[in-house]
């Protein structure tokens, strides 16, 4: 059990902000375990949709965005489809809990389009990744990732993409009319100035605090700073990691009740109606 009340010294929550951040905790990152046993976590002990569930109640994770492992290491479009379809079945199964989120590999870019397309109109998806393009070895400065950019601006899609600090400035400069959430403040002092710059100076982009950066202390206070609380969100890129240790550090940080609402479940529910899907 996350405890939420003291959050900055001098302004504690209300029992009723209490309440309602406690329901209200939305996770931009999940990836859950597929069906056929695709799975992130380094070492399994939570193997199965259940398991994953039961696992975010223990953390207060009330809500979040999900995908797909098996689509995220998809060779091919038949693959991406079958992680597509489980993720539509799952945000079925738990409904008010979890928000579908399309992930396509682009080697057979109109295959991959028209997913994109079909999970929007057919399966109410506004949510695009995480993108991993390190996982099956595709490039973001291509016509063909173009093309997908292009397509989620149109769709009024979100479009969360997993990218290092170069990846990260191209698609921040040449993508300004996509949505587009970037997991991660960085994996070092100097990455994470650089990503909090970039996200600080292109108004579409938001940061998701999952993975790396989020546990040295005064980083979260940093981008909540430079950035501004309303493009800050939370993420924990579960199953791999760890969504208390993220709350915790929400928790803690030096920021206001107002703020840390925005982080913890405000800004993604923004990002979600703005697309046309109620939180
Ligand atoms: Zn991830």
């Amino acid at each position: 059990m996350v405890g939420l009340a003291n959050f900055v010294l001098g302004e504690p929550l209300t029992r009723e902000a209490v309440a309602e951040t406690r329901r209200g905790i939305f996770d931009a990152h999940l990836h859950i375990p597929s069906d056929n046993g695709d799975n992130f976590q380094w070492n399994l002990v939570t193997r199965n949709m259940a398991e994953f569930v039961a696992y975010l109640d223990k953390c207060d994770v009330k809500r979040g965005v999900i995908s797909s492992s098996r689509s995220n290491l998809a060779q091919t479009p038949e693959d991406f489809r079958a992680g597509n379809r489980e993720v539509a079945k799952y945000a079925e199964k738990y409904k008010g809990r979890f928000r579908g989120s399309c992930v396509i590999t682009p080697f057979r870019i109109d295959e991959a389009l028209r997913e994109i397309e079909y999970c929007r109109k057919e399966l109410g998806f506004v949510w695009l990744g995480e993108f991993c393009n390190y996982m099956t070895h595709y490039r973001y400065d291509t016509p063909e990732w173009a093309e997908v950019m292009k397509l989620a601006a149109k769709l009024n899609m979100v479009i969360q993409i997993h990218t290092n600090t170069s990846e990260m400035r191209y698609l921040a400069e040449r993508f300004p009319e996509a949505t587009i959430v970037f997991p991660h403040l960085g994996p070092n002092k100097d990455d994470i100035g650089q990503r909090i710059e970039i996200v600080a100076k292109h108004r579409n982009c938001c940061i998701d605090i999952s993975g790396s950066g989020i546990e040295r202390v005064g980083i979260l206070e940093k981008a909540v700073q430079e950035i501004g609380a309303d493009r800050v969100l939370y993420g924990s890129d579960f199953t791999i990691n760890e969504p208390s240790a993220v709350i915790a550090r929400v928790k803690n940080a030096f920021l206001t009740p107002a703020d840390r609402e925005k982080v913890l479940f405000r800004n993604v529910e923004r990002l979600l109606s703005r697309a046309g899907q109620n939180s």
